[in-house]
């Protein structure tokens, strides 16, 4: 990339390190971003380092939120004995869209993988345990139904179930591998209503 000059080079590395930017899109991008007006980059960039300064985990759900409780958490409308267990905060958004559920959430941050190295440790499996010690009536696992997210509903439904908690584990309208938040609605509330218990 020597055509260009060092800051234009830097800038199209820097792009091309996002997930899902080759090394076209990232050309694209920067000269994009080059042509743009001033204080619409300067802003872009505040709102970017801003979210990353004060965006944490919600102390309840673990979602990610710029506050101590995440809205939903906070909601005294919803219910919140019922926890639907989601792996990421894009699986949450996608459930939300349906505006069908009225429960709150857990998210796990990701699944159990023993062929990647992820353990029940490095998920946040510890808080949602942690969260059944209260006044909970169900817990619907919602992880994907690839491999890992079915390791991670057994790992689950193993650990609450001694508890006495009713768990449920979303019906399986959702293709198989297939991520939560590329779904539809309709089949998200679908895999909802036809949950079975575990
Ligand atoms: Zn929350």
């Amino acid at each position: 990339m020597e055509y260009y000059s060092h800051q234009i080079s830097r800038l199209i590395e820097e792009l091309s390190r996002l997930p899902g930017i080759g090394a076209k899109s990232a050309q694209r991008l920067a000269f994009h971003l080059i042509n743009m007006p001033k204080e619409q980059v300067e802003h872009l960039a505040q709102t970017m380092v801003d979210a990353r300064n004060n965006v944490r985990y919600c102390a309840q759900c673990c979602t990610l939120t710029d506050q101590e409780l995440c809205p939903i958490c906070k909601n005294s409308e919803r219910d919140q004995k019922t926890i639907m267990v989601v792996e990421t905060p894009r699986d949450l958004a996608a459930y939300e869209k349906t505006g069908k559920y009225n429960g709150v959430y857990h998210v796990l941050h990701g699944a159990i993988s023993p062929m990647l190295g992820i353990g029940p440790g490095d998920i946040r499996l510890k808080e949602l345990m942690e969260r059944l010690q209260g006044d909970v009536n169900e817990v619907i696992i919602a992880t994907n139904s690839s491999l890992e997210g079915e390791t991670t509903a057994m790992y689950i439904s193993k650990l609450i179930k001694p508890a006495g908690i009713k768990v449920s584990r979303i019906a399986s309208g959702v293709p198989v591998g297939g991520d939560l938040e590329y779904i539809d609605e309709v089949t998200l509330l679908r895999a909802l209503e036809g949950r079975t218990e575990l």
